[in-house]
């Protein structure tokens, strides 16, 4: 039976924006609006969208490492938006993060050793031994020796150095992890080998993740359920199979249709997205993806358009499906 790990209602992330003479608020960069979504024990949800969509502040809200403007996360039953700052660290310990830039990171001037004991310095776990057992066996877990303990970040590749950020997140036993951008810094070749380590750790340790990234082909590869983001707010989601085989929202279709095919004899219509995205301080008015869409009718210019199941398990908001 799946069981909901994680379940986010009517989240919002509005930004102030201050200007003039008198630093006096001109604004809001509504940075997320409105998403609820939820996720189950032991599934990979992947959060797609362009660079300034809103998912990455989404997965920051959920750590509480940016406080959100409104709405509810509850991890296992908790609701974590309703504690304080001392039960939110201990809270921690259940959910980790995952950096896209694993050397920005990584303390420079600590030891591998240095870097993974912290989390359980902080956590209270463990005595001085039983802490340095636990850094040679996650070190292993990861590809790793027990011998890059006594080093430092500079001393390792890109991919290394994100095997011991992924080796950290794991120090605490965390339930979730929420991987933002994991791959992205790293070479192609790199890549599939980290996305490889996280699908057998996910197995091994019965993880579940929030995949965070802008590269539909990456999603695809780890994630179970896939959500797509657009200026802050959720346009569709469903299972990974159905967002590739029939996405309905024509920016799913756009973000598919820059999707590289690696054989160039196949060739496919593609539905090109053009045009830069509209500044998240003033969004479009109905559909915020209206500026940028080829089957724009004239309710999406005045009308919002909710996120509605279309098809069972698959969610869009777009007024072609009303
Ligand atoms: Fe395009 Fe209208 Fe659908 Fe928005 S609501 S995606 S503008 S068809």
């Amino acid at each position: 039976m799946t069981e909901v790990l994680l379940e986010v209602n009517q989240l919002k992330k509005y930004f102030p924006v201050t200007g003039g003479l008198f630093g006096r608020k001109q604004g809001d960069v509504k940075a997320v609006d409105d998403i609820s979504f939820f996720v189950n024990k032991g599934e990979t949800l992947g959060l797609v969208g362009e660079s300034g969509c809103g998912k990455s502040t989404t997965g920051r809200m959920l750590m509480r490492l940016i406080e959100p403007t409104e709405g509810k996360v509850v991890f296992e039953g908790k609701e974590l938006t309703a504690l304080n700052s001392a039960e939110m660290r201990k809270m921690r310990k259940e959910m980790q993060m995952v950096f896209q830039d694993p050397f920005a990171s990584l303390n420079p001037r600590h030891t591998v050793e240095q870097i993974l004991e912290e989390p359980l310095i902080v956590h209270g776990i463990g005595n001085k031994e039983e802490r340095k057992q636990r850094v040679r066996e996650m070190l292993e877990v990861v590809g790793l020796s027990s011998y890059h303990a006594k080093r430092y970040p500079h001393q390792f590749s890109g991919g290394q150095r994100q095997r011991i950020g992924i080796a950290r997140a794991l120090m605490t036993k965390p339930k979730l992890i929420i991987a933002d951008e994991p791959v992205s810094a790293l070479d192609v070749s790199i890549q599939s080998q980290v996305l490889n380590l996280l699908e057998d750790l996910q197995k091994e340790f019965q993880l579940t993740y929030i995949f965070i990234a802008h590269d539909l082909g990456v999603v695809k590869h780890i994630s179970d359920r896939v959500g797509v983001m657009y200026l802050g707010r959720l346009v569709e989601i469903t299972t990974s199979e159905q967002l590739y085989d029939k996405p309905l929202h024509p920016y799913t279709k756009a973000l598919l249709g820059a999707v590289p095919i690696p054989d160039p004899t196949i060739k496919k219509d593609r539905e090109l997205l053009t045009g830069d995205i509209p500044s998240p301080q003033n969004p479009p008015a109905g559909c915020a993806f209206h500026t940028r869409c080829k089957e724009c009718m004239e309710i999406c210019k005045t009308e919002r358009p909710q996120l509605k199941e279309i098809e069972p398990g698959h969610f869009a908001a777009c007024h072609l499906y009303s």
